[in-house]
């Protein structure tokens, strides 16, 4: 990389870093601890009366997300309020744009146990189009902590695994403070987010410490409101009851 020396006279030459591979911001041990959680098939915590609604009850279209590749349309199946991925069909995102918020959705991971670790009933929920809640299937399967179910992606493991068997639906919780910026762009404050996982703490507060980053460290980049994004990570993770209300 080239920069100014310290002068301001002559371009100085500084070396780049090593590049890194995925394997080194995983981390494995501690695994968090197993707790058994409520069924929550029945325990439908529907929008209050200030909500915006992502995903209705009874939804037969997907009216409130759009596919995040610009132009192509949104090719998830809904019926019945519940929505499914389509794999390699493409992420999609809410039309809608938020700052801080707390957000209610249920998903449930696919009953044909397909893969293990990162590749069984993958998906996340990304505040502000940019931080990922992972969405995994962890009930009996292990990956790195902090790539779990309910993990800052890359960044902060869940403090328990509160993961329902594949089939039933899982409840988020989440409450998302947007982090702040100077006017130059640069950090005024973090991110934060509380997460609970059915209806068991598995977020506290937590610091999002950047950008989620599939490879390296996390980023600041300065940015106004942001849209729910939902993954396509290529399994047929569903989803129903999403709300939010914007605080
Ligand atoms: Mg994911």
């Amino acid at each position: 990389m080239t920069a100014l020396g310290a002068w301001g006279q002559e371009a100085k030459t500084y070396p780049e870093p090593a590049p890194m591979t995925p394997q080194m911001s995983e981390f494995w041990t501690p695994q968090p601890r197993i707790v058994t959680p409520p069924d929550m098939d029945n325990a439908i915590i529907a929008p209050p009366s200030d909500a915006i609604v992502l995903l209705g009850l009874n939804d037969n279209a997907i009216t409130q997300w759009v596919n995040c590749e610009e132009g192509k349309p949104v090719a998830w199946e809904i019926k019945e309020g519940i929505m499914t991925v389509t794999p390699h069909s493409g992420s999609i995102r809410t039309k809608q744009e938020f700052g801080d918020y707390q957000l209610h959705m249920e998903w449930s991971a696919p009953t044909e146990i397909v893969g293990e670790s990162q590749g069984r009933g993958n998906s996340g929920v990304f505040m502000q189009g940019r931080y990922e809640v992972q969405i995994l299937d962890c009930y009996q399967n292990e990956s790195y902590a902090n790539g779990q179910a309910g993990s800052i992606y890359k960044q902060t493991p869940p403090l328990v695994n509160a993961c329902q068997k594949p089939g039933k639906w899982n409840t988020y919780d989440i409450i998302y403070t947007a982090p702040r910026f100077k006017e130059d762009g640069s950090l005024q404050s973090n991110g934060r987010i509380t997460v609970l996982h059915n209806g068991v703490l598995i977020q506290n507060n937590t610091l999002i410490l950047g950008t989620t980053e599939f490879i390296g460290f996390p980023k600041i980049v300065a940015h106004g409101k942001g849209p729910i994004i939902l993954q396509d990570h290529l399994n047929p993770v569903r989803f129903r009851n999403i709300w939010i209300r914007e605080l």
